[in-house]
This record gives C-alpha cells, structure tokens and sequence, in this order.
C-alpha cells in the first residue's frame, strides 16, 4: 500500500543550521499521527514540505504517492486539507460566510458548509460574527475550513495550543470522527498529554531529527524522552 506522506532522508537547511536532519517516516492511510516536538524541533517545517511550499535540501518528501512540488496543484488542494497555526479570520463575517469565503477559494461544492459547522459544532452559531466565538470555536471554524473538499489527510499545525481541556476534548471528538472515516491526520502539539487518546502513533522531533517513533505503547518503553512528552506509564 503506498504511504499517504513518505519521507525519505530529507534534510531541510537554512544556512547552516539544519530545520530537518535525514527524517525518514511513512504515514500510512487511515492513520492519525502526532508530530511532537519544542519551539524550532521541525514540526511545521515537516508541514510545509509536505504542502509543497518549500522543497527538500536532500532526500525526497512523497505525498500520495508524488512529489508535492510536482503535483498539480489543484489535484493535491483537494485531497489535503490544512488548519495552520494561527489562523485569522475576518472578525465581522459569520462562520457560515467565513467556510462560504474559503469554498470559493478552494473552487469546492458550497452546499458542503452547513454540514461542516454541524459536523465541528458550530451549527448553532453558524450566523453570528466570529468576532463573538471563543478560541475554541475559531478552532474548530478553522477545522470546517480545512475539511472543505472531503480531504484524504489533513495537516493540523498545533491545533490545541491555547485551549482548554474542555475545548481541546471538543476539538479532538471531530477528529475521531474523521478517523473513523478513514481520514489520514497529522497534527503537531508540544505536548503529548491530552492528545494521547485520539493518536495511532508518534513521532517525536529534537532539532529536525528522530527522537523516537511509535505507538503510545512504544513510547512508555522509552525512558530518554524530553519531560513534557514523556509518556504516563
Ligand atoms: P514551533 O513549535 O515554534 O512552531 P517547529 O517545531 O514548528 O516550532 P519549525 O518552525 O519547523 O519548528 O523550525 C525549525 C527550525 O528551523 C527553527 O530553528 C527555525 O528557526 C528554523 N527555520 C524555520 N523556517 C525558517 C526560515 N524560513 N529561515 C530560517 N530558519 C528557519
């Protein structure tokens, strides 16, 4: 079965310094894997590689089987869907005219969105300005955005970060529902508590390169991981 992501010894230099150092790494479909990492590991480096908007120094990066550099653009805009860290929305537009906004962007099927904001939560509150939502529901605004056009895999950089227990729980809730359908998921955290539950496996990042890689079960057996993604035996 061909991986949905492959990475084949790639190497990501800026100047001197090395963001990526020979990652090897396949991601087969259907799996939901988290990208672990501190500050400047590598995590949205591995991203935009996969995106295509940088290129590898060395080695060779794979998605659905091509080059994300060669592939034809609107070919890889359907099947991959992006949430970045981060994301801005204009405040005075509602959250059904914010996924309307992006649907035409992304040229995909505009009788998708009401189904996308039940499906993230957002059912209710599809009228009113995101000017009034909570981080928590910007997040999962920015989820519907990056399941327009029924993405294969979905790239979630740091997702959870700055939100509460109650709303990172939300947050991931919708993600078991797109694992459950199938979806490949890779999303970036700095931490692996909370988001243990919902992962298949892990890959742990230091300095651009391989800490470790593994099912939570895996992981345990490891004690030489860095303290805030060590594992809870
Ligand atoms: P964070 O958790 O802070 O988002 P990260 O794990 O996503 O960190 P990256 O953004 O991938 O880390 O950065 C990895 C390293 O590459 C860092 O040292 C960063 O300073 C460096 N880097 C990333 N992009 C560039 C760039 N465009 N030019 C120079 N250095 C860069």
């Amino acid at each position: 079965m061909t991986p949905v992501i492959a990475f084949d010894r790639v190497t990501k230099r800026y100047g001197d310094s090395k963001s990526l150092d020979a990652l090897d790494l396949q991601v087969p479909p259907g799996e939901v894997l988290a990208l672990l990492g501190h500050n400047g590991a590598g995590k949205t480096t591995a991203m935009k590689l996969i995106l295509g908007l940088i290129v590898p120094s060395e080695g060779e990066v794979r998605v659905f089987g091509s080059s994300p550099q060669n592939a034809e653009a609107s070919q890889l805009r359907h099947r991959l869907g992006f949430l970045p860290e981060n994301v801005g929305f204009y405040e005075q537009l509602s959250g059904r005219e914010v996924l309307d906004y992006f649907a035409r962007l992304k040229r995909t099927d505009r009788r998708q969105i009401d189904g996308l904001l039940e499906q993230v939560g957002l059912g209710a509150a599809a009228n009113r300005r995101v000017k009034t939502y909570s981080k928590g529901m910007r997040q999962r605004l920015g989820l519907a955005q990056a399941l327009l056009g029924e993405p294969q895999l979905l790239l979630l950089d740091e997702p959870t970060t700055g939100l509460d227990p109650a709303a990172t729980r939300d947050f991931y809730t919708t993600i078991e529902a797109l694992r459950a359908r199938g979806c490949t998921v890779l999303l970036s955290s700095h931490v692996l508590p909370g988001v243990e539950p919902y992962i298949d496996r892990a890959l742990i990042l230091g300095a651009g390169r391989r800490l470790a890689l593994g099912s939570i079960d895996e992981l345990r057996q490891q004690a030489a991981l860095p303290l805030t993604i060590r594992v809870k035996g």
